[in-house]
């Protein structure tokens, strides 16, 4: 293949026009990425997958990274929660649909799949002595990690091409290489603040030592404070207030957003604790009684501090 792959400067650069913050993330990632190209481009050399383990708070900033790089390289992402996975032959979701999910991202490609990327979130949560399992599934959380460490160390998975359970007669059946398949597990891991991660400190989480061994780039994201938050509504290309006063436009109405107003924005969404990922329901509650008056509208529509407090004392009475 000799055809441009993006360096690592390059997807950073990509990166850094969506993704607010989390600078050494964003090079781990975009390095991690393009060895991932300049391997699966070169599988004559035989050079081994280094997989990922993302840590950070919810709202951080995981998922739009891995979905941002996989785009920008066009290559498939299935997005996968590890709470709903389980062990083949307990009720829930078998590791296997993962990959089906991949295959589906590129219309069953087989080819292309084997060289996508598995994120796989809340990878905390299905630790040992995890207390949030339900009694239909394996309780431990340990089944779950010993599935996915089969096929995170690479295996050649039989997918049932339906989905749902496998078939005794092996009918309908997609084979697929898990070797180049980069896996990306995340997770909150709560509590753990220190920014040299030992993989002590991750056992304690009732991760098992074999699938850590196999996450081999352990990346840490910070928490988005106030600023950043303020930055993630006004600043990237596709900014979330931009997307709303292009809506807005559409209907041939200006929309203005205090800079006073964006920053009680912000600390809501700190207060409750939902980073980044709250703050368009935040501007969706906002704007919610003009909204409903477009496009009859005939004046600008400006969003000060009072207009904030009001919608978010309603939001909070409604919760
Ligand atoms: P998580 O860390 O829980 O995977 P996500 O990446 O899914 O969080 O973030 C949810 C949403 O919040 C994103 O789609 C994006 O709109 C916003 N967001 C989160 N982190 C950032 C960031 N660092 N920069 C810009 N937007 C962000």
């Amino acid at each position: 293949m000799d055809q441009h792959i993006k360096t690592p400067k390059e997807l950073y650069e990509i990166l850094d026009e969506s993704v607010i913050g989390q600078h050494k993330v964003k090079k781990q990632l975009s390095t991690a990425l393009y060895f991932h190209m300049l391997r699966c481009s070169n599988p004559e050399l035989g050079v081994e997958k280094s997989n990922i383990l993302m840590i950070g708070p919810t709202g951080s900033g995981k998922t739009l990274i891995a979905k941002t790089l996989a785009r920008e390289l066009n290559i498939p992402i299935a997005i996968a929660d590890a709470t709903a996975l389980t062990q083949a032959g307990y009720v829930g979701e078998d590791v296997e649909n993962c990959i089906l999910r991949l295959l589906q991202q590129c219309n069953m490609n087989v080819k292309i799949a084997e060289k996508g990327i598995i994120f796989i979130d809340e990878i905390d949560k299905i630790g040992r002595k995890s207390e949030s399992a339900s009694i239909t599934r394996d309780v431990s959380g340990e089944g779950v990690q010993q599935a996915l460490l089969k096929i995170i160390e690479g295996s050649v998975v039989n997918v049932p091409a339906g989905g749902g359970r496998k078939r005794p007669d092996g009918e309908g059946y997609i084979q697929v290489d898990t070797s180049n398949i980069l896996f990306i597990c995340s997770g909150a891991f709560e509590g753990l603040d220190k920014s040299n991660i030992e993989t002590e400190d991750l056992i304690k989480f009732g991760m098992m030592p074999e699938l850590l061994g196999r996450l081999h780039i352990v990346a840490k994201l910070n928490k988005l404070d106030a600023d950043d938050l303020i930055q993630i509504l006004t600043e990237p290309k596709n900014s979330i207030i931009s997307q709303y006063e292009k809506l807005f436009g559409l209907c041939g109405v200006k929309l203005n957003i205090t800079p006073v107003a964006v920053e009680l924005i912000a600390q809501y969404a700190i207060e409750k604790k939902i980073g980044a990922r709250g703050l368009r329901s935040i501007i969706e509650s906002v704007i919610a009684d003009d909204a409903f008056n477009l496009p009859n509208i005939d004046h600008d529509v400006t969003i000060d501090k009072n207009a904030v407090r009001k919608a978010l004392h309603r939001k909070l009475t409604t919760i």
